[in-house]
């Protein structure tokens, strides 16, 4: 089949008119003219964007929305707070529970433009720790409601085995718990068996966070990675308490650890960074990891602003994930990484790369093919031989009346939301709405 919109979004961010996108077997065969009496399936009034990849997701979390927006108790309110009232959201979830909330976020999240799911996965036995039958009976639910919602997912299997550094998992952490590494790399191997075959379904390596794992399980998780070739996405930098503590553990900060314990390397993705020091940088840099940025989530948990500037001068692929669900807008998370860094550079056109003349091309790529990349997925382009994950765009909404078609990029990205999404494709598969 041949989509025929008004415009498609180049790899370069820019806006082409003229061109259909032919699709097949749920792949993208070639962008290219109609031909004359060619059946078609004309899309008026839309702009063709590659589908928008959310690379980091904890979708459970979307059950928090609006409950912990007032202060409880006397004490101040944090990132720890928060973290009491999502530890009891955690504990209150069983198989069929998981599931439901799941499918409603990443119906909520294609919807919005999100296509592909990173699910951050860390809820994985019964409250007391006790394996489910299956050890994977969770993840597995959330895989079954990534199929009904109709997403690609990479779960992303989580390990965590502390509170903290030599203090064991309190009450409510036990269930995240494996009580060895090996039991944690068995259950990856098993869970990889159980979706292989399932084009849209793929699975990565999660050690939670230098917090949560002590160094030998980092060590053996970066080792038993290294020969698969999966993803590897860890938490860090995210908050002062966490560098200080890595600080006082280990003598060096979460990414330097991460570097000292062979983690660090193309196929891994730091959530966060932070608070990631100017020689942090210059490692993922020369390591060429990448940085999943959650700026909605950032802002709500006051982690931080994240280190754009610095990260864009040393050219990290930077990606996007909507992390604690609170917000589900692409183009908003791409318009804070921007506005935050003009904030703080007292400057405009902050994030531009050399050979752009503004942040535009390069927000896109962070909102689908660095996220895709990040996720060890060809998908996140338009061009032939990616997966056929596809957005239509609205160009007669408000939020784009007369717009010319060459700025329309950018506006999308400066003034439009997730309001603009009217189809959705995944794998060739087409939606309206949610
Ligand atoms: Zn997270």
């Amino acid at each position: 089949v041949l989509l025929l919109p008004d415009l498609v979004l180049g790899p370069d961010g820019e806006a082409r008119s003229g061109l259909g996108v032919e699709i097949d077997g749920g792949f993208i065969v070639a962008v290219r003219a109609a031909q004359a009496g060619e059946e078609d399936t004309a899309l008026p009034g839309r702009m063709l964007v590659p589908g928008c990849v959310n690379a980091h997701s904890h979708a459970f979390q979307r059950a928090l929305r609006g409950r912990v927006e007032r202060r409880e108790g006397a004490g101040e309110d944090d990132f720890w707070s928060w973290r009491e009232a999502m530890y009891e959201a955690a504990g209150a979830l069983d198989p069929d529970s998981i599931g439901e909330v799941s499918e409603a976020c990443f119906r909520e999240a294609r919807a919005a433009g999100y296509t592909t799911i990173g699910e951050f996965h860390y809820v994985h036995h019964q409250p007391d720790g006790t394996p489910y039958d299956d050890p994977n009976a969770l993840a597995l639910s959330v895989v079954e409601a990534a199929r009904r919602a109709g997403v690609r997912l990479v779960l992303l299997l989580a390990a965590y085995a502390r509170a903290g550094a030599g203090e064991p998992p309190t009450a409510r952490q036990r269930r995240f718990c494996d009580p060895t590494v090996e039991r944690y790399l068995a259950r990856v191997e098993s869970l990889h068996a159980a979706v292989a075959g399932d084009p849209l379904i793929t699975v990565g390596y999660a050690p939670h966070s230098v917090r949560a794992l002590p160094r030998p399980w980092l060590e053996a998780i970066a080792a038993h990675a290294a020969g698969t070739g999966l993803p590897v996405h860890i938490h860090a930098s995210e908050q002062p308490r966490e560098v200080v503590e890595c600080l006082v553990e280990h003598d060096c900060q979460p990414i330097e650890l991460l570097d000292a314990c062979g983690l660090l390397g193309p196929a891994t993705t730091v959530v966060h960074a932070t608070h990631a020091s100017t020689r942090e940088l210059d490692l993922l840099a020369d390591r060429k990891a990448a940085v999943c940025a959650c700026p909605t989530t950032e802002g709500n948990l006051g982690d931080g602003f994240l280190p754009a500037a610095g990260l864009w001068a040393r050219a990290v692929p930077v990606c996007v994930g909507a992390d604690s669900n609170v917000r589900l807008d692409p183009f908003e998370e791409a318009r804070e990484m921007e506005t935050c860094a003009r904030r703080r550079e007292l400057r405009r056109n902050v994030l531009v790369p050399e050979g752009d003349d503004g942040p535009s091309p390069s927000l896109w790529r962070s909102l689908t093919r660095r996220g895709a990349q990040a996720l060890h997925l060809e998908t996140g382009s338009i061009a032939p031989g990616m997966a056929a994950d596809l957005v239509a765009l609205d160009l007669a909404h408000p939020q784009l009346a007369g717009v010319a078609a060459a700025d329309v990029p950018a506006a999308v990205l400066f003034a439009g939301s997730a309001a603009l999404v009217r189809e959705t494709w995944v794998a060739g598969h087409v939606a309206t709405g949610t």
